[in-house]
């Protein structure tokens, strides 16, 4: 069957045949819908994050899928199921992460990454799943199913932060988004209707779709080369909650100072090493004095992935019209990888649910 993947070193997405899977007892086989491309993947097919399976030179790339159940081998899916697949395995047999299915808590070397680190992905025409590890989307979802991922890691890491606020009576009314890529846009989105007032940093300028997207969604853009981080409170406000998606190391510092008292930074980002100065006195004076909390999250479990689905339903046609920029077909699929100005969401299909 045919399937996209890199080869180690190779910088570059590419075209493979390798064998169909067998579901194992346990498993169900899907038949690959489509597979949505993030930051991660660019950064997994330069070689600055994750890597192949043990033993081999390449890895199945893909970790935003949604599919259909072709053989539920005995499972409780039925033919036809609509699923979506976590992200996480166990690399060598359970572990008290999995056991306890909070998977996302895992520290490194107690998980591989299917798709990003140590296990093939689901850019694939067909894939196998241990059916504890897929979620049910309703049929009506299954065109944006691979939006479900990305949404889940979203719930996880609002749940957390809300967690760090549950100590006492938080009632935020501002959030900021820092990055407007695919998981920024999709977190301003799900904001709507739960904070009063909201912002998204990026560093563009217009005329650019993400700011019509920004704006669509009745948020306001910040322009970081025109009103930098540590600006926002006095142009606009300090946040109750920032949620970092940029993945620009600095911005999780500027973030402590810019928050309101008693807010919660978020941070999402997977930056490469990079040394440079901060007056840490003033950041820890900040932390204790405010009453501020930052989280770090990573990955998403079943339950978040679940509400997830509902997100997704809640999501409006026209912002997911304007958010997925690209849909294409095995044929073309370098175009899924192109990441420019013009594309936001892309994603690589491999067979439409109508087929079955
Ligand atoms: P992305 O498409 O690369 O989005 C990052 C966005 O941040 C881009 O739009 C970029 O703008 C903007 N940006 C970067 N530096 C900036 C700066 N200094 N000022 C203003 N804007 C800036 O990636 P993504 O898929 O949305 O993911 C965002 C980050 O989250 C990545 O680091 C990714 O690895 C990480 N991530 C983490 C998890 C997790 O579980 N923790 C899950 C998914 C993704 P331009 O496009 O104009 O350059
Ligand atoms: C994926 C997560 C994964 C993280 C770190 C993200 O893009 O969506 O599932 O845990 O990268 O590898
Ligand atoms: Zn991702």
């Amino acid at each position: 069957m045919k399937a996209i993947g890199v080869r180690d070193g190779a910088g570059q997405a590419e075209l493979m045949e390798i064998p169909k899977p067998d579901p194992e007892a346990g498993e169900a086989l899907v038949r690959t819908l489509r597979v949505g491309v993030d930051g991660t993947d660019h950064e997994v097919i330069a070689g600055s994050h994750g890597g192949s399976p043990e033993g081999e030179e390449f890895l199945v790339l893909g970790h935003e899928a949604v599919g259909v159940v072709e053989d539920p081998n005995g499972t409780e899916f039925e033919v036809g199921d609509v699923v979506v697949p976590t992200v996480r395995r166990p690399p060598n047999g359970p572990n008290r992460y999995f056991d306890n299915e909070e998977p996302d808590m895992a520290p490194e070397g107690q998980y591989h990454e299917r798709g990003i680190v140590g296990a093939h992905g689901f850019m694939a025409e067909y894939f196998t799943s241990p059916a504890s590890k897929l979620v049910s989307v309703p049929p009506a979802l299954a065109e944006h199913g691979f939006l479900v991922e990305p949404i889940s890691i979203t719930e996880k890491a609002v749940e957390h932060a809300d967690a760090s606020r549950s100590a006492f009576e938080w009632a935020p009314e501002s959030a900021l988004v820092l990055g407007n890529g695919s998981l920024g846009l999709l977190t301003l989105a799900m904001f709507e209707g739960r904070f009063d007032r909201t912002y998204c940093l990026g560093r563009r300028e217009r005329p650019d779709p993400t700011i019509d997207i920004i704006e669509s969604l009745g948020s306001t853009y910040v322009n970081s080369t025109e009103t930098p981080i540590p600006e926002i409170p006095d142009v606009y406000e300090a946040p109750d909650l920032i949620y970092e998606a940029t993945g620009y190391a600095k911005h999780p510092f500027e973030a402590i100072e810019a928050l309101a008292p008693n807010g919660v930074a978020a941070l999402l980002g997977v930056p490469s090493n990079w040394k440079f100065e901060i007056d840490g006195g003033t950041l820890h004076r900040e932390i204790v004095l405010h009453n501020k909390a930052v989280v770090g999250s990573v990955n998403s479990n079943v339950r978040q992935f679940e509400a997830a689905v509902d997100s997704l339903a809640a999501l409006s046609d026209s912002f997911l019209d304007a958010l997925v920029t690209g849909i294409y077909g095995l044929d073309e699929f370098e175009a899924a990888f192109v990441d420019d100005d013009t594309t936001i969401k892309n994603a690589v299909q491999f067979s439409t649910y109508e087929e079955r």
